[in-house]
C-alpha cells in the first residue's frame, strides 16, 4: 500500500515508500499499529504549501500526518498494556527518556523530541508504523476512531487550559475560531469555564463555535469590539483568562485588554515573528502568562473525556476522505474552506 508524500513544497504524490529498516523494526516495549484515521493538520498543510515551518524545512520528500488512530497489529514481547486487535490513538512526539527535559516532567520542550511530519521525522499517512507502548493509548469501545485521531489536536486545548489553572465559574476569552480555538473553547468549558467568548472574523466559523454549546459565545470581530464586549458582560472587571490561539501578530499585540486583574494570558497560536507585547497592560494587572508547546501526557484525559462525553468532538469533523483522494484532500485543505474545522482521511482496512 502507498504512503502520501510530500515531495517538495507544492508536490504532494500517493507513492510507494520505502520507510528506512531500522523504523520498522519493533523493539520489547514496542507495538505495530495499523493507521486508520489521520486528521489534517494546519502544519501538515502549512509544510505542503510553504516547504518550512520556522527552522523546520523539508528537504527530502516526507511522509504527512500526525493525528492519528489505528488498531494494534503486533506487540514487542515486554508489552503489558495493549494487546493485537486493541484499538488505539497515539501521540506523536517521542521524547529522549534519558533527557534531562524528560526527567523534570517536560517532554514536550525536550530538544531531542522526534515529532512525525516534522522534518526529518516521517509521518502516519502510511499503512502501518511502529510506536512505543508508552505513546499509544487504547480506546474504549464508545470512541470512535475518527473521535480518536482527533485527540492530537484536543491535546493542546487540554494542555492550555490546564495551564490556564481555570477555577470554576471563570469567564474565558479564546482568540481565533480555527480547530485549535474550537478545541481550546471545548477543554476550557470541561475545566470549569462558566462562559467561553469565541472572536474571528470568519461568521461561519462562529457559527460552528457558538453550536458546540450554549455557554460559548462568539464575537464577530470585525462587527464589535472584544474589549467592549467583555467590559459590558463583566461590569468593567475583564474575563479571567484570555487564550491567543491565532498565531496573528495583531491579535496577540491586544491579548491583556479583555483581561481582568490577576487574570492569565495563554499563547498557544505560532507566532513565525517577534510580536508586540504590552508588558505595561500585563503588570498593571498582574497578568500571569503561560506559554505552550503541544503538550505533556494528556492523552489520557483526552480519551476519558471523549468517552465520558464531558466533550464531543464529533461536530468539529466537518470532512472525511479516502486515503486514495489524498491529494485533493489536501488541496481542498490548503484553500481553507471557511465551512470546514477538520477534515480527516480513512486508510483502507
Ligand atoms: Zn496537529
Amino acid at each position: 500500500m502507498k504512503s502520501l508524500v510530500l515531495e517538495r513544497k507544492d508536490e504532494l504524490s500517493l507513492r510507494d515508500f520505502p520507510i528506512d529498516k531500522d523504523e520498522e523494526v519493533i523493539g520489547p516495549r514496542d507495538v505495530r499499529i495499523k493507521l486508520h484515521t489521520v486528521g489534517i493538520c494546519g502544519s501538515d498543510v502549512h509544510y505542503y504549501t510553504h516547504g518550512r515551518i520556522g527552522p523546520f524545512v523539508v528537504n527530502e520528500p516526507m511522509i504527512l500526518g500526525h493525528e492519528a488512530s489505528g488498531t494494534v497489529i503486533e506487540t514487542g514481547s515486554d508489552v503489558t498494556t495493549l494487546k493485537a486487535g486493541d484499538r488505539v490513538c497515539m501521540e506523536p512526539g517521542i521524547p529522549d527518556p534519558n533527557s534531562k527535559a524528560t526527567r523534570l516532567g517536560m517532554y514536550n520542550v525536550d530538544p531531542a523530541v522526534r515529532f512525525w511530519a516534522t522534518p526529518p521525522v516521517h509521518g502516519i499517512l502510511r499503512p502501518t508504523c511502529v510506536h512505543p507502548e508508552a505513546f499509544t493509548f487504547k480506546l474504549p469501545d464508545n470512541v470512535s476512531f475518527a473521535e480518536a485521531a482527533m485527540v492530537e489536536p484536543l491535546a493542546v486545548g487540554v494542555h492550555a487550559a490546564t495551564k490556564a489553572k481555570i477555577k470554576p465559574g471563570d469567564i474565558a476569552v479564546v482568540l481565533g475560531a480555527g480547530p485549535i480555538g474550537l478545541v481550546t473553547a471545548l477543554s476550557a468549558l470541561a475545566g470549569g469555564c462558566a462562559r467561553v467568548y469565541v472572536t474571528d472574523l470568519a461568521e461561519k466559523k462562529l457559527e460552528i463555535a457558538e453550536s458546540l454549546s450554549p455557554a460559548i459565545v462568539g464575537v464577530d470581530a470585525g462587527k464589535e469590539s472584544l474589549v467592549d464586549r467583555i467590559k459590558a458582560d463583566t461590569d468593567g472587571w475583564g474575563c479571567d483568562v484570555v487564550f491567543e490561539a491565532t498565531g496573528s501578530p495583531k491579535a496577540a499585540a491586544g491579548v491583556f485588554e479583555p483581561l481582568a486583574p490577576g487574570g492569565c494570558v495563554v499563547m498557544i497560536g505560532g507566532q513565525s515573528e517577534p510580536i508586540a507585547y504590552d508588558a505595561g497592560a500585563a503588570m498593571i494587572r498582574e497578568a500571569r502568562v503561560e506559554n505552550i508547546f503541544r503538550y505533556a501526557h494528556v492523552f489520557p484525559r483526552c480519551v476519558a473525556m471523549l468517552s465520558s462525553g464531558t466533550i464531543d468532538v464529533k461536530p468539529l469533523i466537518t470532512r472525511t476522505f479516502d486515503f486514495a483522494e489524498s491529494v485533493r484532500a489536501f488541496e481542498i485543505a490548503a484553500s481553507a474552506p471557511a465551512g470546514d474545522v477538520k477534515m480527516q482521511i480513512e486508510l483502507p482496512q
